[in-house]
C-alpha cells in the first residue's frame, strides 16, 4: 500500500513537470512537443492503472464516474462495491501467486462481459468497485454471486469465485463520494451486519447508521446508569402447566423509552461490546437468584444468551465462573443458551466451551435450532443438556397448508431425533393451542411463548415463582 502510495505521488510529480515542460515548448517545436504528449498520455493511463493485476485503479472509478457526469448520463449506471468471499482461504490453499492468478481472472472475466459498459477497478487486496449500466445488473450479480474461473493449478480445473456485494442504483445528482459511501455502507451491511451475499443501498441503510453510532456513543452510559434490565420469560411444562424454568432476556430503558434487542444486539455483536452486556446479565440474573435464595423463594434453572462473540474468548469459562461463584449461586440454576455457528474453527472453540460449561455442571442449551445451518455433528459431537427448537418449525395453520405439513414432519423428527441422543427439548415461541397439541403429540412437554407469559419484568416473574410454593 505504501509502495502504491509512493508510486501515485511520483506519478503525480512526473505530470506536473511535463505540464511545465509542455508550456515552456514552444508550439513551433512539433516534434518536441508530440513526444512530451506522448509520455504524459503514458503517465496518465499508469495513474489509472493497478500494477500489480493490471486492471483499472480506485483513481479510474472515480475518472470514469465524473466522465459520465460531465455526459449526463451518470444515472444509466448502477455502482458496486465488493469484496472477494473467503479469498485468504484461496491463498492459503493455492498460494499466494496462483491466488492472484485467480484473481485476475475472475476480475477480467468480469470487465470483458462489461465490455464499454462499465468499468472494475480495484481499491486494495480483494475489494473492489465497479460501475456498470443498469441494463447489465442481473449479470453482474450473478457474475459476483458465483463464477467458474478455468484453471490448471494442483490438478483442479474449476474453481467457483464469488464476492459479497453492496449496490447503489444511481438516482439524482450524486457526488462520487457520496456514491462510494453509498456502495461502502450497503458492502458492509452485507458482509458484516445482514451476512448475506448482497445489499442494495436505501435510505433505511442510512437509518440503520445512525442507529448503529448511537447506540456506540451511549453504550458506555447506559451501562454506567443501569439502564439495561432483565426481563425473565418463563418455561413452563406441558404436563402440568408449572413454571419450570425462565430466560432472561435483556431490556433496555433510556429516557423512558423500552428498546427492545433487535435494536442494539446487532449492532453490539459488530463492536464486541455484546460481551460486555452478556456478562452483566449474567451478573444480575445472579444477583436475582442469589436474593431469591435469601429470601427462601423457589428457584428454577435460568438461561442466558451467550453471543456468538464470545467464540474466541479463552477465558470465557473462567468469567462465567467467577461471576456465577461470586454470588454463590448453585451452577444447576443457570444455563447458557448459544446459537450454532458454520465454520470449522468455531466449531472447535465452542465445542470447548461447550464442554467446559457442562463439567462445571452448568445446562448449556443450543438456541434457535434449525434457523442456521445445523449440523447434526453441532449436535452429536458437543456435550449439550438442552435443544431450542426455533419458533419457525412450529406449524402456524398458515394459508400454505403444504409448509405446515412440512413443519410437522421436521418437528417430529427434531424432536425424536434429540430424545435419542438424550438431550432435553424445548419449543420457544409458542403461542397457540394448537401448536401446544401437537407438541404433546410428539412428546416434547416444555415450551416458551406467548400463549404462557412474555418476557416479565422481576417483580412479575417473582410472583409466577410465588405461585410454585
Ligand atoms: P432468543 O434468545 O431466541 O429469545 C427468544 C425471543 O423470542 C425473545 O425476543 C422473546 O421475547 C421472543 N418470544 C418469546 N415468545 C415468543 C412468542 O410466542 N412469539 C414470538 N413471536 N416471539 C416470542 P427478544 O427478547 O426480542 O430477544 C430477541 C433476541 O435477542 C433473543 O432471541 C436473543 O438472541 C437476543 N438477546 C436478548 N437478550 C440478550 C442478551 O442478554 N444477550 C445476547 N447475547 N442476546 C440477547
Ligand atoms: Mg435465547
Ligand atoms: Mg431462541
Amino acid at each position: 500500500m505504501e509502495q502504491k502510495e509512493t508510486n501515485r505521488f511520483a506519478i503525480k510529480c512526473f505530470m506536473e513537470k511535463m505540464g511545465e515542460l509542455m508550456n515552456e515548448v514552444s508550439p513551433e517545436n512539433k516534434s518536441e512537443y508530440e513526444r512530451l504528449n506522448e509520455l504524459m498520455e503514458l503517465a496518465k493511463s499508469l495513474s489509472f492503472e493497478d500494477a500489480s493485476i493490471h486492471t483499472y485503479n480506485l483513481n479510474y472509478f472515480f475518472k470514469y464516474m465524473d466522465d459520465r457526469r460531465q455526459e449526463g448520463c451518470l444515472e444509466e449506471f448502477t455502482a458496486c462495491r465488493f469484496d472477494m468471499k473467503r479469498f485468504s482461504v484461496i491463498n492459503h490453499q493455492f498460494g499466494r501467486e496462483n491466488g492472484t492468478k485467480l484473481l485476475i481472472r475472475f476480475i477480467r472475466g468480469l470487465q470483458e462481459r462489461l465490455g464499454e459498459d462499465g468499468c472494475v477497478c480495484r481499491i486494495q487486496g480483494d475489494s473492489f468497485v465497479a460501475l456498470f449500466k443498469k441494463t447489465c445488473l442481473d449479470f453482474v450479480m450473478e457474475y459476483l454471486g458465483g463464477a467458474i474461473v478455468e484453471t490448471k493449478i494442483r490438478g483442479k480445473r474449476r474453481i467457483t469465485l464469488s464476492a459479497y456485494a453492496g449496490y447503489y442504483e444511481i438516482v439524482g445528482k450524486r457526488t462520487s463520494e457520496e456514491i462510494m459511501d453509498r456502495i461502502s455502507l450497503a458492502l458492509n451491511m452485507a458482509k458484516y451486519t445482514q451476512k448475506v451475499p448482497y445489499v442494495f443501498f436505501d435510505e433505511e441503510i442510512l437509518k440503520a447508521v445512525d442507529n448503529e453510532k448511537w447506540v456506540e456513543s451511549v453504550f458506555a452510559d447506559a451501562m454506567a446508569q443501569e439502564e439495561f434490565m432483565v426481563y425473565y420469560q418463563p418455561k413452563v411444562s406441558l404436563k402440568n402447566y408449572r413454571l419450570t424454568g425462565a430466560e432472561a432476556l435483556c431490556r433496555w430503558k433510556h429516557d423512558g423509552e423500552m428498546i427492545l434487542p433487535f435494536r442494539f444486539i446487532p449492532v453490539l455483536e459488530q463492536s464486541h461490546l455484546i460481551c460486555e452486556l452478556d456478562f452483566y446479565i449474567l451478573e444480575h440474573v445472579c444477583q436475582d437468584i442469589s436474593r431469591w435464595m435469601k429470601e427462601g423463594m423457589p428457584i428454577v434453572r435460568v438461561s442466558v444468551n451467550l453471543s456468538r462473540v464470545h467464540l474466541g474468548d479463552v477465558d470465557l469459562l473462567q468469567h462465567v465462573l467467577d461471576i456465577v461463584d461470586k454470588y454463590k449461586v448453585p451452577h444447576e440454576y443457570i444455563e447458557l443458551e448459544l446459537t450454532e455457528t458454520t465454520t470449522d474453527v468455531d466449531f472447535r472453540e465452542l465445542k470447548h466451551i461447550v464442554t467446559g460449561l457442562r463439567m462445571q455442571g452448568f445446562s448449556v442449551a443450543v438456541d434457535d435450532f434449525g434457523v442456521g445451518y445445523s449440523s447434526l455433528n453441532l449436535i452429536r459431537e458437543m456435550p449439550w443438556k438442552m435443544l431450542k427448537i426455533d419458533k419457525s418449525f412450529l406449524p402456524d395453520g398458515s394459508e400454505d397448508e403444504e409448509e405446515d405439513v412440512q413443519k410437522k414432519v421436521m418437528l417430529k423428527h427434531i424432536i425424536g431425533m434429540a430424545q435419542n441422543l438424550g438431550l432435553e427439548c424445548i419449543a420457544e415461541g409458542v403461542e397457540t393451542v394448537e401448536q401446544v397439541t401437537i407438541l404433546k403429540e410428539n412428546n416434547c412437554y416444555l415450551a416458551q411463548g406467548y400463549l404462557f407469559d412474555r418476557p416479565l419484568p422481576v417483580e412479575d416473574f417473582e410472583k409466577r415463582l410465588d405461585g410454585l410454593v
